[in-house]
């Protein structure tokens, strides 16, 4: 436990503004969104600036305090929620909000962790720009958190992940001093790239302060449509077809099952099904160009028609209007919420080679409902990417807390055929405590070493997000 002393010393650094410690404020930052994990903590420390981060660390370095980074708090791995012990300060990014820079001729970002996805987002639209990152917890989730977590989403596809969008980071380490690296460079071979390093690493080697994002031109135009196809070997087919014809300007490509459709339809408030007949899968596909918004339609429908000619596509509505390709995305984005409105959801974020996808989800609904029969699978999720949310729902009537206590026992099955397919047991949303005694039996012995080894360097007091992704030693 963080003594009294060293708590004064901390609010010392960050000032009343800066310092949480009663049950009541501290609550929003112990929980995470889907309650799987509730921490405590000795206080809530919100630094204003790097100088403020690095004072905290110096003090957490110096007293062995446990230091848990937290950002927008809509991880869903239980990396951000402190354990239950009361002994960890929660180091909170969400006063540093400043939008430092913004370069045009360069195409960069320069931002403070702690401003959200959609403040950046919209700082380079502002400019006529594009920072392409999109997850659902857009308005929520800080820069700070995505980078930390390698984040995904629905546009990795075109653009890749969190990590192939930052070119510079400013990052404070355990001990408290601040590696500099806010480089706007898009080609430096001095060495170890070391914001690799940090990218992906979950507040557990260094706190990410800063960084300088990469921007691209603002698309002109887009076409997208929601798509009936038979079954999901037609969806990647439909996805090399979309590749090979409109010469790469596919950015989006989500699969989707009819019963998650069916969920949708019925709880989400004026949600309606796009296309008249029921199919067993969907796809949402988006086109994105420069300009000429009807020749891109153009390329829609006939690659639409092209591969309804081959039996790929049964039916395809083509959004008419900004408003309905809305509806069409407000459809997919709520896919996991209103799996919630159906009783208990055992989560799997898994990823296979994109030839794989089909053989994952056939295996995996079969091996599942052997086990129980009548819970009801809903993968869905960035197909493009080869990653599948697999989530199940519980069967009708089941008991919700009976149904959860066998989530272990899904994902042993479920994670099974993922390493067996190749694939990897977290495409998107990291480790953190949920999966962190699973990754050693996915990954080497030299490999686990090799983490162990760069913890030690950078962490050698173990004070940085303890427990999470790897064991504490
Ligand atoms: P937090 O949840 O606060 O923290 C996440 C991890 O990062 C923790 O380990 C924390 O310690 C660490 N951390 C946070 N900030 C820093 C920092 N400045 N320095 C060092 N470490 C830090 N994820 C995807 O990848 N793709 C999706 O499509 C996606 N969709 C989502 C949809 C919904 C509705 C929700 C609720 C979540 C979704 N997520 C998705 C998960 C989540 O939004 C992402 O992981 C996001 O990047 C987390 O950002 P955050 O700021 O909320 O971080």
């Amino acid at each position: 436990m963080a003594s009294a002393e060293t708590l004064a010393r901390m609010k010392s650094v960050v000032g009343p503004k800066g310092f949480v410690d009663t049950e009541a404020d501290m609550a929003p930052y112990l929980v995470e969104r889907r309650d799987l994990y509730k921490g405590r903590a000795a206080a809530i420390l919100k630094p204003a600036s790097t100088e403020e981060v690095a004072a905290l660390m110096r003090i957490a370095h110096e007293t062995g305090t446990p230091v848990v980074p937290q950002g927008g708090n809509t991880g869903l791995v239980g990396g951000q929620i402190p354990f239950e012990t009361g002994k960890e300060v929660v180091l909170s990014l969400q006063r540093m909000n400043r939008i430092l820079a913004l370069d045009t001729g360069n195409n960069t970002l320069t931002v403070e962790a702690g401003v959200t996805l959609a403040a950046a987002q919209a700082a380079a639209r502002d400019a006529d720009r594009l920072f392409p990152l999109s997850l659902a917890s857009e308005g929520s989730c800080q820069i700070g958190g995505n980078l930390a977590t390698n984040a995904g989403g629905t546009a990795v596809l075109h653009y890749g992940n969190a990590r192939d969008l930052v070119l510079g980071l400013e990052v404070v380490l355990a001990d408290g001093r601040i590696w500099s690296g806010l480089k706007g460079l898009r080609k430096d071979n001095t060495g170890y790239d070391l914001k690799q390093v940090f990218l992906g690493s979950e507040g557990t080697l260094g706190i990410i302060t800063r960084a300088v994002l990469k921007l691209f031109p603002l698309p002109r135009a887009m076409a997208t449509a929601f798509v009936a196809v038979p079954n999901v070997e037609a969806a990647v087919k439909l996805l090399r077809l979309a590749d090979a014809t409109t010469g790469g300007l596919v950015t989006s490509f989500e699969l989707m099952p009819r019963i998650g459709i069916d969920f949708v339809v019925k709880h989400l408030p004026g949600a309606t099904d796009p296309l008249k007949a029921p199919s067993p899968w969907y796809v949402l596909i988006e086109l994105s160009a420069g300009n000429d918004s009807e020749g891109l339609a153009a390329t829609l429908e006939a690659l639409l028609g092209g591969a309804m000619e081959k039996s790929l596509v049964s039916d395809a509505a083509i959004a008419a209007s900004e408003a309905q390709r809305a509806a069409f995305w407000r459809m997919r984005e709520s896919m996991s919420d209103v799996q919630k409105m159906e009783g208990g959801s055992i989560k799997h974020d898994v990823s296979v080679p994109v030839s794989s996808v089909a053989e994952f989800i056939a295996r995996a609904t079969k091996a599942v409902e052997a086990a129980l029969p009548g819970i009801r699978p809903v993968p869905f999720g960035h197909v493009g990417d080869g990653n599948i949310h697999f989530n199940l729902s519980q069967p009708v009537g089941a008991d919700r807390a009976g149904y959860l206590a066998r989530w272990d026992e899904m994902s042993a099955i479920v994670h099974g055929i993922v390493r067996d397919l190749g694939g990897s047991i977290s495409a998107e949303h990291g480790i953190g405590r949920m999966k962190r005694d699973e990754i050693a039996e996915t990954k080497s012995p030299v490999e686990m070493e090799l983490m162990r080894a760069l913890k030690h360097a950078l962490d050698p007091k173990g004070i940085l997000n303890p427990g999470k992704v790897l064991t504490a030693r």
